[in-house]
């Protein structure tokens, strides 16, 4: 008899008995729940507790490799921190789809030795494509796909023999990285860092590094030297990065250092990709995957290094379904496989920094950028001063440095946190905003879009001419600024510039995206327009001025983290200034130039910033010097949403008797999501309280009446 732990919201494993042929721990099987056939994993033997003859058998075993010891351990500790039931912690490690269904006879396609007779620009969108890829293979919808055209372009040049069709039984090998390849001179300070962490990773040991170095410094360079050791030693390496955008950039990266391109993992990937790496990856084929969070659940079988690079990034923390970071997860894996983690950041997050100082991990400095790049130089511009006339946002000091730019041959960026037009939708006739039917949020117009978009659930509708609240005429009026209008501002004020404006949302596709970011690099824009999809990681060597529009955007709020996101946030995005020969600036608008925040950024002290921070965290008990939990109720009815809170604040037993206090229930940060109304309770216990346990004791204690939820947040990320 078997216990299977399966991917459905049951609180246990259920008792089969073993399928045909018998099977083994961690085997992937199918099993009867109910009417329905569902996934799961062999987790240990039996529990017996039913009738022999009731309990049914497992319908097969599929055909993956079974998950690894490590990978179970790993699944149930992450359960327990997150304190999240395993059934959603296994459903994040299934989510290849079709995953066990043997690589079935397909055809796939390649570039053929013969011409088209007439090149249409769809045509040679599809020969370039392939060509990218040299020697590799795609089935027809990944080929069209990406080459951004209809599947009958593809056939078209099938037919004529410019593209060839085969049968594949299997997956396609990824092609062999050679970590053997000479990588780039390192300076001194480089060299030392790469052996410290070639050292760390020969070692076959957990540890974790905090790579520091300010941007252009060689990071990248540095982690790829780890990389290369631990391919060296036969072990698979992992690299995380926070944003699809970037990886192209590194994807040639790794290419020019190890001769090929490695495994891609992310939730733009096609099925037959997932499916495909979901395997290779188990059967230890794929040495090196580059992926976002999600990479982190594959089935790594001799897993020896996880970078996590700009790891202060807040998008590496998962705030729907299964709320954990990837960060802290990365280097729970490593310790349990017995390997070594990269924290490579410019501008670290103060858990890492503390953790740094602490001794828990090692660190490793890059004090100086490479070659003749130096800091760019920052300076505020003091908007009170500057008094622009309304709707306008460009302040005159800006758009002379900008103009001095142009006349340089030189690149400027101006760089917003806004997505879309306008954050703001006013009726002039009755004052009403115009907000999301099923949120707490208003909805920002995307004119590019030509709709309302609510940042929040996603939910969009046409631009109405009428007002919504008074029906009148066109009165509704755009207030403030995103970067779409940004975009218009500066297409008035430098008639005669290229100007490229970046934004997630305004491109379909990731591919389309790094065409752009490539064309921008090669010098065909004058100006970058963008949000924080350009704050991070591109290097644009022919720019040199950046712009902050609202350099005081992140301070408002309450949030505790607002200082060191606006520190970390503003120093990327001056990083991007200068990386070339060039020296660089960066001017930030705002209006408030005497806030310690922007005082500090402007300073560029890094260790008086953190160290300044560190003071007020410690002072108020919260993270990385206590520990914090959020809990948020939600439901359809605010006010049994608002009882289960108040029940659960009467009943706090179990978290006064390791010391924890509760705050709360008051409305969330975003009162509602999606027609369900949101409440948060936070928690705050000393470092050292077994918060995980008594949690879980606490919200147990709560009944679940009509279509209330509870998520745990562990660490939130504002407080
Ligand atoms: P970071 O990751 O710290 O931002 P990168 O590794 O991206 O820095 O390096 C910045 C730029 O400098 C890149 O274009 C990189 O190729 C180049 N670079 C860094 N170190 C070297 C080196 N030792 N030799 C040649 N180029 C280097
Ligand atoms: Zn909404």
């Amino acid at each position: 008899m078997i216990a299977v732990l399966t991917t459905q919201p049951l609180g246990r494993t259920l008792d089969y008995r073993a399928p045909e042929g018998g099977c083994h721990l961690g085997a992937f099987v199918e099993v009867p729940l109910g009417p329905r056939k569902v996934l799961g994993v062999v987790w240990g033997p039996g529990q017996g507790d039913y009738e022999r003859s009731k309990i049914r058998q497992a319908y097969r075993v599929l055909d993956a490799a079974p998950m690894r010891e490590e990978m179970c351990l790993f699944l149930k500790r992450a359960a327990e921190y997150t304190l999240t039931p395993l059934p959603a912690m296994l459903r994040l490690a299934t989510r290849a789809p079709g995953l066990g269904d043997p690589p079935s006879m397909r055809k796939i396609y390649r570039r053929g030795t013969g011409e088209p007779d007439k090149m249409t620009a769809a045509r040679r969108k599809v020969l370039a494509a392939l060509a990218e890829y040299g020697d590799l293979a795609f089935t027809l919808k990944e080929l069209a796909e990406m080459a951004d055209v209809g599947t009958s372009v593809v056939k078209g040049l099938v037919a004529q023999g410019a593209v060839v069709e085969e049968d594949s039984p299997r997956d396609l090998p990824f092609p062999r990285l050679d970590p053997s390849r000479p990588g780039k001179a390192l300076t001194a300070d480089q060299a030392a860092g790469a052996a410290q962490l070639t050292q760390a990773v020969r070692s076959e040991r957990y540890g974790t590094t905090l790579l520091r170095g300010v941007t252009g410094s060689g990071k990248t360079e540095v982690y790829l030297e780890a990389v290369a050791a631990a391919l060296t030693a036969g072990r698979q390496a992992l690299v995380l990065l926070p944003e699809i955008a970037l990886t192209a950039e590194f994807l040639t990266r790794v290419q020019e250092r190890f001769g090929a391109r490695p495994a891609e993992w992310h939730s733009g990937a096609t099925m037959t990709e997932r499916r495909r790496i979901f395997r290779m990856v188990g059967q230890g084929e794929a040495q090196l995957v580059i992926g976002a969070r999600s990479a982190l659940f594959l089935p790594y079988q001799n897993l020896g290094l996880i970078v996590v690079d700009e790891e202060h990034d807040t998008s590496y923390k998962q705030e729907e379904g299964v709320l954990y970071n990837a960060r802290d997860m990365a280097v729970l894996r490593a310790s349990i496989c017995g390997a070594q983690v990269v924290l490579a950041s410019a501008t670290p997050s103060l858990e890492s920094w503390a953790n740094a100082q602490a001794g828990k991990y090692a660190k490793l400095e890059l004090t100086s950028r490479f070659g003749a790049a130096v800091m760019p130089q920052m300076r505020a511009i003091d908007m009170r001063v500057e008094s622009l006339p309304s709707n306008r946002w460009v302040s005159d000091v800006l758009h002379k440095e900008v103009e001095a730019r142009m006349a340089r041959g030189e690149q400027s960026m101006l760089f917003i946190n806004r997505r879309g037009y306008a954050p703001i939708t006013l009726c002039r006739a009755c004052g009403h905003q115009i907000g999301c039917d099923h949120c707490d949020a208003r909805m920002v117009e995307h004119r590019f879009l030509k709709r309302l978009v609510c940042h929040q659930c996603g939910e969009s509708k046409p631009m109405p001419t009428v007002c919504p609240s008074c029906n009148a005429e066109d009165r509704l009026a755009a207030v403030g600024p995103g970067v779409e209008r940004l975009a218009e501002e500066a297409t008035e004020l430098f008639p005669d510039a290229r100007i490229a404006a970046l934004s997630s949302d305004m491109y379909g596709s990731a591919r389309a995206l790094k065409a752009e970011i490539e064309d921008i690099a090669a010098g065909g824009a004058d100006i970058i327009i963008g949000t924080q999809l350009v704050a991070k990681g591109h290097n644009f060597p022919n720019l040199t001025l950046v712009g902050v529009i609202d350099a005081d955007l992140g301070l408002q709020g309450s949030d505790l983290r607002a200082a060191e996101r606006t520190f970390q946030l503003m120093r990327q995005v001056a990083g991007r200034a200068g990386r070339a020969e060039k020296a660089g600036v960066a001017l930030l608008q705002s209006y408030q130039p005497e806030h310690p925040v922007i005082r500090a950024i402007l300073a560029g002290d890094e260790d008086e910033f953190w160290a300044a921070e560190a003071r007020e965290r410690k002072a108020a008990g919260v993270p990385p010097y206590g520990r914090m939990a959020g809990i948020i109720l939600s439901g359809s009815d605010v006010a049994m949403v608002f009882d289960a809170g108040n029940q659960l604040a009467r009943q706090d037993a179990p978290l006064r008797a390791i010391g924890a206090q509760v705050f709360g229930p008051a409305p969330a940060p975003i009162a509602r999501v999606r027609g369900r109304h949101r409440v948060r309770m936070l928690v705050k216990a000393e470092k050292s309280a077994p918060l995980q346990e008594a949690l879980a004791r606490w919200v147990a204690q709560l009944r679940i009446k009509g279509d209330l939820r509870v998520a745990v947040d562990i660490d939130p990320q504002s407080f």
